[in-house]
């Protein structure tokens, strides 16, 4: 489900880079990534978004190329078929927490609103724990409710890759497991790869996969790659 092989990228105002010989997870299947701050973790997962172009190599997710797209395709098959939870959630401060499940609604006008999709929305929200806030302004959350609206919000659309960066970060140990667990079935009822970033090691054991990184050392020029991805 998602392919990536001979990935190469650089900042254009950085020393930092990231290299991945090859990494391929399947429909159903689940990764974390692991490792220090600063080693590329949310680059990668940017880049499997599209939202970072590749400075070389190639993403495929599902049987499409994503740096192939052009800007408008990419954002339109991202809306559609990847769900982002970012490190810092990238909620609406003027929609409130249903409207904010929701959005993926209003910014693809190929989808419509359905009884459907709404209620889907409000069975997130009760299986993270906040089915009771759905009318309140997200700018009145906790950091940890403000998280559980985003993980629901990308998962709304069922797409076929979720991307969840540190989605735990400020939550508690029986809350983590409960959020963990709903994007793990998630992903597994609706055959999509999950890709998750956490400094959390006890969650490793839920996942397929572990991809440790390696930390960047500035200075050097040398390659980096993460170790445990297929190579
Ligand atoms: P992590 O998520 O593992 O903490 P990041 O992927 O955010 O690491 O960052 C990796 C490195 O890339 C960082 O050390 C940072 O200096 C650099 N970096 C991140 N974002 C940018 C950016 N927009 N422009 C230039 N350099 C960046
Ligand atoms: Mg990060």
């Amino acid at each position: 489900m998602i392919s990536i092989s001979k990935l190469q990228f650089t900042y254009r105002d950085s020393p930092f880079s990231l290299q991945i010989p090859e990494l391929n997870l399947a429909g159903g299947q689940s990764a974390v990534i692991v490792g220090p701050s600063g080693s590329g973790k949310t680059t990668l997962l940017h880049l499997m978004a599209g939202i970072l172009s590749a400075t070389g190599g190639e993403i495929i997710v599902g049987d499409t190329s994503i740096h192939k797209l052009n800007d408008v395709d990419r954002r339109l098959f991202r809306l559609l078929n990847i769900g982002l939870v970012f490190q810092d959630f990238q909620l609406i401060d003027y929609l409130n927490v249903l409207e904010n499940v929701l959005l993926p609604c209003r910014l693809n006008p190929s989808i419509s609103l359905t009884e459907d999709l709404r209620a889907r929305a409000i069975a997130l929200l009760t299986s993270a724990g906040i089915q009771s806030l759905q009318n309140r302004s997200v700018t009145r959350l906790s950091q940890g409710e403000r998280q559980r609206v985003a993980i629901c919000r990308a998962l709304l659309l069922s797409p076929k890759l979720v991307l969840a960066d540190e989605p735990t970060g400020n939550l508690d140990p029986a809350t983590t497991q409960r959020i963990v667990q709903l994007l793990l079935q998630e992903t597994s009822r609706s055959n999509a790869s999950l890709v998750m970033v956490t400094h959390d090691h006890s969650l490793l054991p839920s996942f397929d996969r572990v991809i440790p990184f390696e930390p960047f050392v500035y200075g050097t020029h040398s390659a980096q790659s993460p170790s445990g991805v297929d190579s």
